[in-house]
């Protein structure tokens, strides 16, 4: 899943909003777009199969979009459809006076297209994405925009973050959680929306983080978040301790060149006022409030993708090694969709860098229904799996 940002308010939105997307670019992606509705209520959008280089370039020509009301822009990780510039979000209704980026997959996005295509709807695109714009321009025919948006997320099924604009209610910014993770950021009669705190933080550190089967409508001043049944929700507004420095390439090429460079210090950072080397013990203040439980795991089941599943196959060795505790490692995206009877007693411990692996996500959220214990391993702070877990290790 790849990135989101939105903006609303009185400064360069298409500034903010690149800027934004460079923040994201490290967790790759293969095309990227935005959109604005400008001050002549116009609805524009700009898209590339290239970077968000390209994307800057494109939109130094363009004026007029600098004076927008509100933005949305997309890095795009396909998961439906080739990568390429029609593919690339945001998409756009029939007549053009609905735009929608999201991240996530919508699961059911056939039968919905099927719909949509015998009421008249023309797509563009071969994504699961483009449904969404369709059908909330079919319910706005008849209903205001809110409700066009909570009857079409009834209707989607999948894991999915949403932003959505409006040509008809061009000071309004909408936003829908489920599943993928999406954030608001606070400021001074202006909000920022994306998938990552950090990729804002270097304009706010006052976050709301939606909740599953939340929808947001955000003006200039003000933001109202509701369930999917209209019903208004509360919201916190929560104070985070990011470095924007961390998100930074610093002076290497690329991100992977950097990481490498950087195993000996981050294995440092890890360890830091975590070991007490007089007592010989290792402290780990995340796990303490489940320490019994994890003392008396009778199997330790662990779970990650790609490189965190290695790193879990490490840890088999050594936990078995050490503490002599059954262990198995398992891809979550396997784990997630088959039958895997799992042991009272056993405790999960689930790893992901970024702390928002999909699959990782519902693994976790299957073994809970079973009742386990869950920890995370995790780098960003604050993101879904760390709060998701028991508890858990951040990586720092
Ligand atoms: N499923 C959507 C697509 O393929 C979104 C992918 C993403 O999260 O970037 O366009």
């Amino acid at each position: 899943m790849c990135g989101i940002i939105g903006y609303i308010g009185n400064k360069d939105s298409i500034k903010v909003v690149t800027n934004g997307l460079r923040s994201l670019e490290y967790r790759g992606y293969d095309s990227a777009g935005i959109a604005v509705i400008t001050k002549n209520k116009k609805l524009l959008v700009r898209k590339t199969s290239g970077g968000i280089g390209d994307l800057v370039s494109i939109l130094k020509k363009e004026k007029e979009m600098h004076k927008s009301l509100v933005a949305i822009g997309h890095t795009r990780w396909a998961t439906h459809g080739s990568p390429n510039k029609t593919n690339a979000h945001p998409h756009v209704s029939c007549n053009k006076q609905i735009a929608v980026v999201h991240n996530g997959i919508i699961e059911n996005h056939k039968e919905l297209r099927e719909i949509l295509e015998k009421r008249g709807h023309t797509f563009k695109s071969e994504t699961d994405t483009e449904v969404v714009a369709h059908m909330i321009e079919d319910f706005a025919k008849k209903t205001d925009i809110k409700t066009a948006i909570s009857e079409t997320v009834r209707l989607l099924e999948g894991a999915y973050a949403l932003v959505i604009i409006d040509k008809n209610n061009p000071e309004n910014i909408y936003t829908v959680r489920m599943s993928s993770p999406l954030t608001i950021g606070v400021g001074k009669n202006e909000y920022f929306i994306s998938s990552d705190p950090a990729a804002i933080a270097r304009y706010t550190k006052n976050i709301i983080f939606l909740k599953d089967e939340e929808i947001a409508e955000i003006t200039k001043s003000s933001v109202s978040v509701s369930d999917f049944e209209n019903t208004p929700v509360s919201h916190d507004i929560v104070k985070i301790e990011l470095d924007v420095e961390e998100i930074r390439k610093g002076s290497f090429p690329h991100f992977m060149l950097k990481e490498i460079h950087e195993g000996r210090e981050v294995v440092i950072n890890t360890l830091r006022g975590r070991l007490i080397p007089h007592e010989e013990k290792i402290k780990l203040g995340g796990i303490e409030s489940v320490r019994n439980q994890v003392l008396k795991a009778k199997r330790i089941i662990i779970l990650g993708c790609g490189t965190s599943y290695y790193a879990g196959l490490v840890g088999e060795y050594l936990i078995e090694e050490i503490a002599s505790i059954p262990t198995e490692v398992h891809f979550a995206s396997e784990f997630r969709y088959k039958n895997s009877p799992v042991e009272e007693g056993s405790v999960v411990i689930a790893i992901s860098q970024s702390g928002e692996t999909a699959d990782t996500l519902a693994a976790i959220k299957k073994v809970k229904e079973d009742g386990l214990l869950t920890l995370g391993i995790v780098n960003a702070v604050g993101s879904t799996i760390s709060r998701e877990t028991d508890a858990g290790i951040y990586n720092h």
